[in-house]
């Protein structure tokens, strides 16, 4: 049995209270039954279940309790594309999901994205890089990455919390090749009478103890500053009198 030869779309129905948050989308279709097991699925499209990821003809009806199913048609998708794939792209933001988050992933290329109901995880919404058939997961549980080395172009897998520092979530797309514009990274506002510092020039401050609280200060805490500023961790404030004030950066 194939898992790549045949898709069906699967379009909610119109009536469905919502439909807004419901977008159509395709799974694959095996004419000779959903197996009880499938070794070749991949984490990519969530958790293997029979007649969850698929359709056969005998849970084609179940199916069409809720959706129109379209006639199986010959899949064209490029091999090592997800199996269960969005066909139109919900509306955002949505509910449940960080706007933060969508507009990161969506200047890092990750365009088509929605609720998509991926077998064995609840409440999915999936954001897919349609050049480089990557995907980011958001579920119940948390944020999964599935990327590639941009280097050797190897798939890695990688998992956040439902809380994740804005500066993690940076770091990881850039494991994977993505250097999203880092204005839509929040940075939490300055004092008013202070001015914000970027991490080289605070380090330097740090490093030639230029500031009024140098001598209360310590090597061990200097280094712990200066990777916490590099890590982007915290962010520092130059007040007018030269002292420094750090701030966590919001955690999201
Ligand atoms: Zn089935």
């Amino acid at each position: 049995m194939d898992l790549t030869r045949l898709r069906v779309a699967v379009r909610p129905h119109a009536d469905d209270p919502h439909r807004a948050e419901r977008p159509e989308f395709s799974v694959p279709y095996l004419p000779d039954g959903c197996p009880a097991a499938e070794p070749r699925w991949s984490p990519i499209d969530g958790v293997y279940s029979p007649h969850q990821g698929t359709v056969c003809p005998d849970c084609l009806p179940r199916w069409r309790r809720d959706a129109d199913i379209s006639a199986p048609y010959p899949n064209l998708l490029p091999s090592g594309n997800p199996l269960v794939i969005l066909l139109e792209p919900a509306p955002t933001p949505a509910r449940g999901v960080s706007l933060d988050l969508a507009t990161c992933l969506d200047e890092a290329g990750f365009t088509r994205a929605g609720w998509l109901p991926l077998p064995g995880l609840a409440d999915t919404f999936v954001w897919d890089h349609p050049a480089d058939q990557t995907r980011v997961i958001l579920h119940a549980f948390g944020v999964e990455f599935h990327l590639r080395h941009p280097g050797t172009g190897q798939r890695f897998h990688t998992h956040l919390g439902r809380r994740f520092s804005p500066a993690r979530l940076r770091h990881l797309l850039a494991a994977g090749g993505y250097r999203p514009d880092t204005d839509s990274v929040p940075h939490p506002a300055p004092p008013p009478e202070g001015w914000a510092l970027d991490s080289d020039e605070t380090a330097l401050l740090i490093t030639i103890a230029d500031h009024p609280d140098a001598a209360r200060g310590s090597l061990v805490l200097d280094a712990a500053l200066a990777e916490a500023l590099h890590a982007g961790w915290i962010t520092a404030v130059a007040m007018p009198d030269g002292s420094l004030v750090f701030a966590f950066r919001s955690q999201r």
